[in-house]
């Protein structure tokens, strides 16, 4: 078989363009369609394969170092018959052909994680443990096993496609398809890494810091990039999901980034007043119970709320007031009780619009 350069009648260091014009003048002259001679095909193909050598400046670098299957390794469809078409008709321009990558992004993922109000107030970090794919460290993602190396696949010659040309009414019409032999990568791997079974990466568990920033509620998504799966082939990571859930706390809830509790004061401290120190989440907090204070009402400690998510600005401590009526009186108590009564001689009771509970009130009064 002769040389590809003399093949196609070109010196040895024609350009590009002058490959091109000597292929496209003896295609003109051999391409089966215009030519159905045996000895034209034979000759075509190997026109057509010294052209796809030495048009690709990697290949011809390749055949001019004297490298691997110089004169084109023989037997198994060149499947050139379709770059005619490229050349001739534009089909494909040459874009967005070829092998695929092994390497994927690799996909997103989505932890749900639990944090307390307390948390949520200032924000907090926490060592979270993830369970993503990892980097494959025996072979660093090339899926190979150490020392062996990925391998021109013979099928499609590390195109990753395979050609055919079809006859139709419009002519002969040029598919392409994934090579089956390698998958689409253009390489077969002949000692996939042991570690990994070939995929370049391990599923592994990691301890990872996540910074939770404060005002954060339950349904929100922190989104950390580039920790989520490593891909297949050792390529860039997916993104790490946080969803975040806020725990229930028995005696504080939460309205945007005001805080809420109850507080229960005695019939005789609601009629006389009285001072209490609570223990809010994020230390104590002295409460003035005025004399009078009425079942509903509700006093605000400023700025001992939830910080903003996004401003450094405190939420309120709104603390609603409920009077507890004495329900287990003895014989006397109930005795001082009527007297107090009459010497009162309060209204009967009155009808007056319905009013919802003592939450529902905490959260419309002061919120406009
Ligand atoms: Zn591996």
């Amino acid at each position: 078989m002769a040389d590809h350069y003399e093949t196609l009648g070109v010196s040895r260091d024609a350009s590009v363009d002058e490959i091109k014009k000597a292929y496209r003048k003896l295609a003109r002259q051999l391409h089966p369609d215009v030519n159905p001679s045996p000895e034209a095909a034979e000759t075509f193909k190997n026109v057509t394969h010294a052209y796809d050598v030495l048009s690709d400046s990697q290949q011809r670098a390749e055949y001019d170092a004297g490298g691997r299957n110089p004169f084109g390794g023989g037997g198994g469809g060149f499947g050139g018959f379709g770059d005619i078409f490229d050349t001739f008709f534009g089909g494909g321009g040459g874009g967005g052909r070829g092998p695929r990558s092994r390497q994927e992004r690799g996909e997103d993922a989505l932890l749900r994680i639990e944090v307390d109000l307390i948390d949520v107030m200032f924000g907090t970090t926490k060592q979270i443990e993830v369970d993503t794919a990892v980097l494959c460290e025996t072979c660093e993602g090339s899926c190979c096993q150490p020392g062996t190396s990925p391998v021109t696949c013979d099928i499609c010659h590390g195109t990753g496609q395979v050609q055919r040309t079809v006859r139709s009414l419009l002519g002969n019409v040029v598919t392409a398809s994934p090579c089956g032999s390698c998958r689409g990568y253009g390489t077969i791997i002949p000692n996939p890494c042991v570690t990994c079974q070939g995929q370049g990466r391990v599923r592994a568990r990691r301890t990872v810091s996540v910074d939770i920033p404060s005002g954060v509620d339950t349904g929100l998504r922190l989104q950390m990039p580039g920790s989520g799966e490593v891909g297949q082939g050792g390529g860039p990571s997916g993104d790490l999901y946080l969803e975040i859930k806020v725990r229930h706390d028995d005696v504080f809830s939460r309205n945007g980034d005001d805080v809420l509790c109850t507080l229960e004061v005695s019939m005789a401290d609601a009629v006389l007043g009285t001072t209490s120190t609570i223990k809010a989440l994020d230390g104590d907090v002295e409460l003035d119970v005025r004399p009078g204070v009425q079942s509903g009402d509700v006093l605000v400690i400023k700025d001992r709320g939830i910080t903003g998510l996004r401003s450094s600005a405190r939420g309120d401590l709104r603390v609603g007031v409920q009077v507890v009526t004495p329900s287990k009186l003895d014989h006397k108590e109930r005795e001082m009780i009527r007297q107090f009564s009459e010497r009162r001689r309060d209204p009967k009771p009155e009808l007056a619009h319905f009013q919802q509970g003592l939450f529902a009130k905490l959260r419309d009064r002061f919120v406009s």
